[in-house]
């Protein structure tokens, strides 16, 4: 996509931290980082949200939701981590590629989201 923030990163057009890439999946740094580990997994191909996948992208899902624990470690994360994808208005979705944050560190993250009550 000629334009996606993240199909520019993907190219070399814009640059990143990056930690992880193949001929599927490209990993990078969070810009803007909400803990001591903040990474982004991305498939190479230009799908815009969860919301956009079929049953043809099954196996590059997989293959993200399987790279998470291993890069994670790699990352530093040894007690687990936090995975989200952001999808659409309600989801708070910023970046229209889809996209897995990974987020941890050493410490134990804050609830996900707060009890209203
Ligand atoms: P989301 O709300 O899930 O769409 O999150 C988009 C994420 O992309 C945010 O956490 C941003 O900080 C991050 N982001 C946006 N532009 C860049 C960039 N050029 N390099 C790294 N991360 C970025
Ligand atoms: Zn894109």
């Amino acid at each position: 996509m000629e334009n996606c923030i993240f199909c520019k990163i993907i190219r070399g057009e814009v640059s990143s931290k990056k930690i992880y890439e193949d001929e599927d999946i490209f990993a990078f740094h969070d810009i803007h980082p909400l803990a001591p580990v903040h990474f982004m997994l991305i498939p190479k191909l230009h799908i815009a949200s969860l919301d956009d996948a079929e049953d043809k992208h099954r196996d590059l899902l997989g293959k993200i939701v399987l790279f998470a624990p291993r890069l994670a470690k790699e990352q530093g994360c040894t007690s687990g981590f936090r995975t989200i994808i952001n999808t659409g208005h309600v989801g708070g979705q910023e970046v229209y590629h889809l996209h897995a944050h990974v987020i941890g560190g050493t410490k134990r993250l804050p609830v996900m989201i707060p009890n209203p009550s």
